[in-house]
């Protein structure tokens, strides 16, 4: 069984992050216990939503909460959503992208369907915060981040923050270079 009790978060350019993560085959108790350190992380940074890819984890998993909390934090495995509505431009940061910051345009509705710890079906509608936050995840599970998402100002803008993220990386990992 993997254990994923002491998984934390990944920060770009960590590879994790620009790869498209697979589905979840079997919820079993270390998926469960993967779940669990994922709302951990979440919460000890701050965050509203963590995708598996962010606390290192290639697996088609993602827990959102709206307030932040770990008591409404919910667990959505092998998520497929359906964004739906007008669009919206509103400022996103992200946990792996530190100091970050672009007006993102998403869709103001999102239905999400996913298996629950259980491996039980839901389907959910969602709109505002808990909308934009489905979107920003399920990117995450296909390898993109809101660095890919912003305009080319914002991008320029954020040219030095992901080169010294970039650089702290190299430092972490001379083999990788
Ligand atoms: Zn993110």
């Amino acid at each position: 069984m993997p254990d994923y009790k002491n998984c934390t978060i990944t920060r770009f350019p960590e590879p994790v992050l620009s790869k498209p993560a697979q589905p979840i085959e079997k919820i079993d108790d270390a998926i469960r216990q993967l779940a669990e350190r994922m709302k951990e992380i979440m919460v000890e940074t701050q965050g509203v939503g963590l995708a598996g890819p962010q606390a290192g984890v290639n697996l088609q998993i993602f827990v959102a909460s709206p307030d932040g909390t770990k008591e409404n934090a919910k667990v959505y495995i092998n998520p497929k959503i359906e964004p739906d509505g007008p669009m919206k431009s509103v400022e996103e940061g992200c946990l792996s992208l530190p100091g970050i910051w672009g007006k993102i345009t998403r869709y103001t509705r999102c239905t999400v369907h996913a298996l629950d710890l259980d491996g039980k079906p839901f389907t959910e509608t969602a709109e505002g915060i808990l909308a934009r936050i489905f979107q920003h995840e399920y990117d995450h599970l296909q390898g993109m981040m809101i660095k890919d998402r912003m305009s080319i100002p914002a991008k320029l803008r954020a040219r030095k923050k992901l080169k010294q993220l970039q650089d702290d990386y190299d430092e972490k990992n001379p083999s990788s270079q």
